[in-house]
């Protein structure tokens, strides 16, 4: 099953000069599948994951979301369906400072109409997951890098998304913390869920099914 799909996307960034940052991009996203993307810096990597991620729009093309074409949604809409099925999991973890583990995790779910008392039990079962049981009231600070990439994958995990988007999640960290997220990645693909990960390390990338491999805006 499709669950997302690009055809022909086109982002064009305006400036004193235009600058094409995605030309003619067409893909297919598989139910269950574990995607890599990878391509010098600069190619487009970061803009496809936005545009997947609804948090921009192409300039042309189309992005249907499970069939749904997105190019009339409102912005509204478009808050709605990302905070449902789409998590993010960025380079800089992009964790509340102040928040604890449990906290962090409970954040997107604070967002949605789940009812208020299921909230931090799930946000506990989810730090349990991702191996962070005892971490629940610590704040980032106290974290190691790859102890906050955790928190935030089961942050990513909160409203059950359809797919998780990673945005080269291991690039702060170590090789040891990199190969450890890859294998909870790996988890969490093998119990079903969608992931599309850029990544500039061709050994993570070999941990996935498929490899994208993009240049000057294209897939290649
Ligand atoms: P990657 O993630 O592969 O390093 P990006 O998708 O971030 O690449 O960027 C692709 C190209 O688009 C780069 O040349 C970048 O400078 C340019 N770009 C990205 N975002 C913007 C923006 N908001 N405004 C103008 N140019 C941008
Ligand atoms: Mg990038």
């Amino acid at each position: 099953m499709v669950i997302a799909q690009c055809k022909n996307l086109i982002k064009i960034y305006n400036g004193t000069q235009d600058f094409r940052a995605l030309d003619e991009v067409s893909l297919s996203i598989k139910q269950g599948e574990f995607i890599s993307v990878m391509g010098p810096s600069g190619c487009g990597k970061s803009t496809l994951l936005n545009i997947l991620g609804l948090l921009d729009e192409p300039s042309g093309g189309e992005y249907l979301l499970n069939t749904h074409p997105t190019s009339q949604l409102s912005d509204a809409g478009r808050t709605e369906l990302r905070r449902h099925h789409i998590g993010f999991i960025f380079q800089s973890f992009n964790l509340m400072p102040r928040l604890s583990v449990l906290e962090n995790i409970a954040l997107p779910m604070r967002y949605t109409d789940m009812p208020r008392a299921e909230i931090l039990p799930r946000a506990r079962e989810l730090a349990k997951r991702v191996g962070l049981e005892n971490k629940l009231n610590s704040t980032p600070l106290q974290l190691s890098g790859g102890q906050c990439q955790r928190t935030a994958c089961a942050r990513a995990l909160a409203n059950r998304p359809s797919f998780i988007l990673a945005d080269e999640p291991t690039g702060n960290l170590d090789s040891r913390a990199s190969a450890d997220i890859l294998r909870l990645l790996q988890e969490l693909n093998q119990n079903g869920m969608t992931i599309i990960m850029v990544t500039h390390d061709s050994k993570i990338a070999a941990g996935t099914h498929r490899t994208i491999h993009m240049k000057d805006g294209k897939i290649i």
